[in-house]
Formats: structure tokens, sequence, C-alpha cells
């Protein structure tokens, strides 16, 4: 009999983590390809990161994902970590090797894998991103990465906008307010939201004027994974449109190749995340 692939405990830490779709397609991929482990939801309140440093430490773990709001806390206490997680500024993977912390980034993996499977023409292209957050810096970094032409930086908070540009210092970002970025979203290929706000039914970002100033041909790309108000909007201007279903899955198979040393079921991951969002309605 073919003796089965000797992977340790791996799960999700953060706090909260029972809203997650990781658990539903990671152990979908664990399954099919026959390894015999539970994808756990390693609930971590701030007060319990050092118990769970040590249990990471302590042998028993291949390793974890990270999620809200602790990405900065492994950023600080991985002992390595690579270099797009350096740029990022977070760490959303961890792999655990003897004892040693070893800190990835997948998520910029994950956002610039999306576009690629759509075959987005990055280096002719003009990206508005609304929010200068965690989220926002690792899309950022992933655009930079895959050689987008331009990146225009939008956010509620200047300072925060100055801050991602002045860390990443890279003469293709540039910053505005967010509502200035309507004068210029004509130019724009790529239109993402990457604020927080996307769970909020009713909220937009920014005025619903930019959906009438960006070409037809304009992706509407929202990192939430649902159609939120920004989408429905785009949508209805008749914008192309993604949500942050294909992101999340990306990034989680990333995480599942460093963990396992073999290639994720990629398709299969996609469709039980699909499954497990859609019966939650
Ligand atoms: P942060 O809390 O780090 O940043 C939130 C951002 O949203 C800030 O730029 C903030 O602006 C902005 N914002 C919040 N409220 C408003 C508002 N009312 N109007 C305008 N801007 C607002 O969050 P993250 O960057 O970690 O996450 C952002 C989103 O990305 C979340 O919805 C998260 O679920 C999603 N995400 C999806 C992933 C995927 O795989 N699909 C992966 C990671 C994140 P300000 O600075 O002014 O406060």
């Amino acid at each position: 009999m073919a003796s089965l692939p000797n992977i340790g405990r791996i799960g999700l830490i953060g706090d909260p983590v029972a809203h997650s779709l990781s658990p539903a397609f990671q152990q979908a991929a664990f399954d099919v390809c026959g390894i015999p482990i539970r994808y756990e939801l390693l609930h971590t309140p701030s007060g319990e990161l050092d118990e769970r440093m040590r249990q990471l430490r302590g042998g028993g773990f291949s390793g974890a994902n990270v999620t809200v709001p602790h990405k900065e806390f492994f950023f600080d206490a991985v002992d390595e970590r690579s270099a797009v997680a350096e740029r990022a500024g977070a760490v959303n993977t961890i792999i655990c090797d003897s004892g040693r912390l070893y800190g990835e980034n997948t998520d910029v993996f994950g956002f610039a894998e999306s576009l690629r499977a759509k075959d987005f023409p990055f280096d002719t292209s003009l990206a508005i991103i609304l929010g200068a957050g965690g989220a926002a810096r690792g899309v950022v970094v992933a655009l930079l990465e895959s050689d987008i032409k331009r990146v225009i930086v939008a956010n509620r908070t200047p300072s925060r906008a100055e801050r991602l540009a002045s860390d990443l210092d890279d003469p293709r970002i540039s910053i505005c307010g967010i509502n200035e970025s309507v004068a210029i979203a004509s130019e724009a290929c790529l239109l993402i939201n990457a604020t927080s706000i996307g769970w909020n039914d009713d909220q937009l970002p920014i005025d619903p004027i930019i959906f009438s100033s960006v070409d037809a041909s304009t992706l509407a790309y929202d990192l939430t994974y649902r159609k939120t108000n920004f989408l429905q909007q785009a949508e209805q201007h008749g914008l192309q449109t993604m949500d942050g279903l294909a992101m999340l899955v990306h990034q989680g198979a990333r995480s599942f190749e460093l963990w396992t040393a073999q290639p994720a079921p990629v398709q299969i991951m996609l469709d039980a995340a699909v499954t497990a969002r859609d019966s939650r309605g």
C-alpha cells in the first residue's frame, strides 16, 4: 500500500474564525489528495498568541493560515519571512520546520493569480485601488510584481495612502483623495474596492458617479467574497465584475502547496468554496 504523506496539524489562526470559508476548501483539497488531517479553526484571541506560538514551535504542526487581526503580529513573530511578505508587511501563512517558523504572504499571490487566470493585461493597465489597509497593500505589491503600468491608491484617510506609497517606494504608485479618483477613472482598466465596507449592504466606498466615468471594458473587483453594493452598481453600469472568492482560494491553494509540497487541486477548492458560500446565503 502507498504510504500517506506525513503532514502535521494545520489550521486558521484569527479572531474571529468561525465565519471563514477556508476550512471548506482546504478540507476538500486534503481529502481529494488523501492527506488524513482535519483543517482546524484555531480561534486565537490576542491574549492567547504566545501559547499559540508555543504550539506552532512544538513539533505537532506543519503550518497555519493567519487572518484578521493577527497578520502583523505574525509578521513580527516568525523567524524568517519571504521577500513578498516583507514588501506586504504581513504574514498570512506560516510553515513550521523543526521548531522554526517561516512566514509567507500568499494573499499577494492569490490576488495576482486571480487576474492572471483572466489574462489581465497588467503591463498596459492603470489600476485604481480604493483603500490603503493591509489588503490594499498586498494588492499593490501583487500589481507591482505583475508589472502593472500604473497604480493609484485612493483612501478615505490620506495619510494612510501616503504611508503605503512611501513604504513601497515605486514610481508607478501615486495617491489621491477617494473622490478625486473619479477625475482620472476614464483611464483605468481596473477599479478595486479594497476597503472593508463590502460587508455592509448599503454602503459604497466612493461616489457612484465613478461607474459612469470609467470605460465599459473596466474590471470592477471587490476583495469581499460576495456580490457587494459596489459590484452590483458596477454591473448595472455594464462593467465586468469580480468578487474576492478566487483571490481567497488562490491564496489558500498556494498555502496548501507550501505545507504539502504538492500541487493544489485548485478547481476542487474553487468548487468547494462556492458551495460553502452559497450554502450560507
Ligand atoms: P483594514 O482594516 O486594514 O483596512 C480597511 C480599509 O477600508 C481602510 O483603507 C479604510 O480607510 C477603509 N474603509 C473602512 N470603512 C470605510 C468607509 N466607510 N469609507 C471608505 N473607506 C473605508 O482591512 P483589510 O485591508 O485587512 O481588509 C479590507 C477588505 O479586504 C475586507 O473586507 C477583507 O474581508 C477583504 N480581504 C479579502 C481577501 C480575499 O482573499 N478575498 C484577503 C484579505 C482581505 P481608512 O484608512 O480611512 O480607515
